[in-house]
């Protein structure tokens, strides 16, 4: 829902790109030319385990498209198109349940729904979402965590009852700004009225886990108003909050119109400045309030339930997209559909993929060898507050992380990111190694994936 994935400021700054997933999709490659070269997916998911799946199924449509989203999704749905996508969707559910055959047991473990706006369904479609995911892909959305994003003015009562009813223990929602100027300048017009109605409607659903997703370093924004974001989301006693960096990219709304740090006027490094120090605040704020840290962006209200994932997809499970946005993986092949920020682009790929009758084979991704998986393991473990176990890692690979990282570890050791009170066991970083995050993070891309991400063209 919030869009912040690859970064477009200074190289040296602490805002390069938010690693959400390694590698991401702009290092993915069509798999070779034609049906024969397009591996099936029954081949990819055989040599799998398939008993603790996560599934996730991405809804490409928005109200609105906020001027900071660089996702996959496209502003409404004219004629059919939402009933379009759901019989395309249910169409490749068939055939994924199919290509993970029925030799060995199929489980899911976990579910989400994301976007785009999930919620810009109507009810009674997102009742025939929830039945793709439970009767064709088999997953059992009653028993296991099931996530769901919505918007302000997409949380209504009707939906609300049917994700509920239908076993969602998480919802989250984009607010970004309680203020509405801030709101208005990350180009999301919204009444504050309208998004505390939202959260009213969502606590009445009575869902477990309620997440706010807030935006730190808008235009204007200052320590207070920033302060009031953080205090009015308080209010509700969310069990998670997200503070995300603003990221300007290119082809974004606010991209387009030459904000923040691509600016010819905006110095990086005084907006760097400024994200740092909201993010202290916000952080300190959160912290005093009684939440945890999870990662750079997730904090947890440290008496909240607690029985999703964590903020990171799972180091060895396997992972079942559904839609055109949406990634699955192996584990050696990440793959997905096309990928596009550029409005018209995406509405191409989104035709195609409501086109396709036939999706036995993956289409565009990347192949993970063993040097990428250690890698990914690493990063997405170091990037969680709680730091990484060596002998996990030990364990998993038969070899320690300082002799497959030195240079990595001993940079992010002499610039004061890693926590020295945690060795020899964990590897953990320091408060100012995770406000580094989203530097330390690419520093960790193999040279292959910097590279292919580099000439990767932006549509
Ligand atoms: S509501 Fe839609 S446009 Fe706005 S950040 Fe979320 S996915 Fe992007």
């Amino acid at each position: 829902m919030t869009g912040t994935t690859r970064g477009s400021t200074h190289s040296s700054g602490p805002y390069r790109s938010y690693v959400y997933a390694y590698p991401h999709k702009t290092a993915y490659r069509p798999l070779g030319d034609g049906p024969a070269g397009r591996p099936l997916l029954s081949d990819l998911w055989a040599a799998e385990r398939k008993d603790a799946l996560s599934l996730y199924a991405h809804i490409p449509f928005c109200e609105v498209r906020c001027g900071f989203c660089n996702l996959f999704t496209r502003i409404g749905a004219p004629g059919e198109l939402t009933t379009r996508y759901l019989d395309a969707l249910d169409r490749q559910a068939t055939a994924v349940r199919d290509a993970l055959g029925d030799e060995e047991p199929v489980r899911f473990a976990a579910a989400a729904f994301g976007g785009g706006t999930p919620t810009f369904l109507t009810a009674g479609e997102l009742e025939r979402l929830c039945d793709i995911a439970e009767k064709r892909m088999g997953a059992d959305l009653r028993s296991v965590p099931l996530s769901v994003e919505t918007s302000p003015s997409t949380a209504t009562a009707d939906r609300l009852a049917v994700l509920a009813d239908r076993g969602t223990t998480r919802v989250s929602i984009g607010v970004q700004s309680f203020v509405e100027a801030e709101a208005r300048a990350a180009v999301r017009p919204q009444h504050r009225s309208d998004v505390e109605a939202a959260l009213g409607r969502i606590r009445d659903a009575r869902i477990p886990v309620l997440n706010i997703d807030l935006i730190y370093g808008i235009e204007g924004q200052t320590e207070a108003s920033w302060r009031t974001s953080l205090d009015a989301a308080l209010a509700w006693r969310p069990e998670e909050l997200y503070l995300y960096p603003l990221y300007v990219r290119p082809l974004t709304g606010l991209g387009r119109l030459g904000t923040g740090a691509d600016a010819p006027e905006g110095p990086d490094a005084a907006w760097d400045e400024q994200r740092l120090r909201l993010y202290r605040a916000g952080r300190d704020h959160l912290l005093a309030q009684g939440y945890e840290q999870v990662s750079m962006r997730m904090f947890r209200r440290a008496d909240a339930p607690h029985d999703g994932p964590e903020d990171y997809a799972c180091q060895t499970d396997g992972m079942i997209g559904l839609g055109c946005g949406a990634r699955s993986y192996t584990s050696s092949l990440h793959y997905s559909f096309d990928y596009a920020v550029e409005m018209r682009e995406i509405r191409g790929i989104i035709d195609g993929f409501t086109a396709t009758e036939d999706f036995s084979r993956a289409e565009v991704g990347r192949y993970v060898d063993e040097d990428e998986t250690r890698r990914r393991h690493l990063l997405q473990s170091l990037l969680q507050a709680r730091g990484m176990r060596r002998a996990e890692y030990r364990e998993r690979f038969g070899s320690d992380p300082y002799d497959d990282f030195p240079a990595e570890l001993e940079m992010f050791d002499a610039r004061g990111w890693l926590d020295a009170t945690a060795r020899p066991a964990l590897l953990r970083l320091s408060p100012e190694g995770l406000a580094h995050s989203d530097a330390l993070g690419p520093d960790l891309f193999s040279p292959e994936v910097r590279a292919a991400m580099a000439a990767y063209e932006a549509k």
